[in-house]
């Protein structure tokens, strides 16, 4: 038997994926670099063009604040999330008073901005993160200033009582919830997200009844998975969201430190999406989307490089340019002049993918033996 023993293990507890995520938030340089942040100063703060949730173009802010971070986190972890990175575990309520402070002071108090974005690398209005004299402080002020707020949060923290109390302080302010996947095996398995599906329509439901505004984000390429899954099943998936949302943004994976998928990558064994995959993911879904009052927006961070969606490095620059046009203007010829020759190489992959039995994909970046990338499933 002791060729098998191999596959089905020494005997020992089997690893859950959260052993795996945890370890990095725990090693000494983690940890370090952690308590070394300014408690009184936001992770960061900047501003943007934005839309209105009627769509009249404005200027918004957005304050990424230091929190203690996230309850899921402190338990498990989603296989993406490096916020862990950006949080510290003493950080108090004067501290997010003195955070926001520093906002306004870096901002000129908000100057010429009707809309705002609180981030907390978690959920806004959850107690064991955010103290509630904040949560109310931020819903009041920024209501009573007449920004439009948005918020995240995750769906199973969306109880009938809060979001009432939300939508008291807040009325119409937008909820944005981090699906990734609108399917329960992805989400377990790929995304250990914390959640299901249900669990989401249940929020959407709740926010709905409150007459709070819903923006949905789905991740592009969790990882084990191929290039072509993740282009047929996300192309899917914002079809079936997008009816029940304001606003979908698709996030295509970019590889933050300290994650699951870091030491894929640093491992060659999961590369970001090709910008292509991109491309013709909202051109298969613009005209059903088009027709639904649903706001879609792709937003590549770390567009271009070996970290974020990337292409071959000659035609990135101008393909992330032409994703972030379409985000505003909706119109697909932002896509009509590109092209490069590296789109051939894209296009076999996905076909590779989808004929051959490499669960985890057939690119060339995977430096796996393709004997054990055959065995993966
Ligand atoms: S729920 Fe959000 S903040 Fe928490 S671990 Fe997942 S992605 Fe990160
Ligand atoms: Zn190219």
């Amino acid at each position: 038997m002791a060729s098998t023993s191999g596959l089905l293990g020494d005997g020992k507890k089997a690893k859950k994926i959260h052993h795996l995520i945890k370890a990095p938030e725990n090693t000494p340089f983690s940890v370090s670099r952690r308590e070394s942040w300014d408690a009184d100063k936001p992770a960061v703060v900047y501003i943007t063009p934005e839309n209105l949730p009627d769509g009249t173009p404005c200027t918004a802010a957005t304050v990424i604040l230091r929190t203690k971070g996230c309850v899921w986190w402190w338990k498990s972890g989603c296989t993406f999330c490096g916020y862990f990175n950006d949080v510290r575990d003493d950080v108090t309520s004067a501290n997010l008073f003195a955070q926001w402070e520093e906002a306004k002071r870096q901002t000129k108090d908000f100057a010429g901005c009707t809309m705002i974005k609180v981030y907390t690398s978690g959920t806004f209005f959850e107690d064991r993160e955010i103290p509630v004299d904040f949560q109310e402080a931020i819903l009041v002020e920024t209501h009573e200033r007449g920004m439009h707020l948005v918020v995240e949060a995750q769906a199973q923290l969306c109880y009938p009582d809060k979001l009432a109390w939300l939508a008291e302080k807040h009325p119409g302010c937008t909820v944005a919830l981090g699906l990734e996947a609108y399917d329960d095996v992805v989400l377990r398995f790929h995304v250990n997200k914390g959640f299901s599906v249900k669990q989401w329509h249940k929020a959407v439901d709740l926010l709905r009844e409150n007459n709070l505004r819903v923006k949905t984000y789905l991740i592009f390429k969790p990882p084990f998975m191929s290039e072509g899954d993740a282009l047929n099943l996300t192309t899917k998936w914002v079809k079936q969201v997008a009816p029940h949302s304001d606003e979908v943004s698709i996030n295509p994976m970019n590889i933050q430190r300290g994650t699951i998928v870091d030491r894929l990558f640093r491992n060659r064994e999961f590369r970001p999406p090709w910008l292509w995959s991109l491309v013709d993911m909202i051109q298969n879904t613009h005209e059903e989307i088009s027709k639904l009052e649903c706001r879609t927006i792709v937003h590549p961070t770390a567009g271009g490089r070996i970290r974020g969606a990337h292409n071959c490095g000659s035609c990135d620059e101008d393909i992330v340019a032409a994703i972030e046009r379409y985000s505003v203007s909706s119109n697909l010829d932002e896509f009509s002049d590109i092209d490069c020759e590296c789109k051939r190489v894209w296009k076999s992959e996905i076909e590779n993918d989808s004929m051959l039995p490499t669960i985890l994909g057939s690119g060339v970046e995977r430096r796996v033996s393709r004997v054990d990338t055959v065995r993966a499933p």
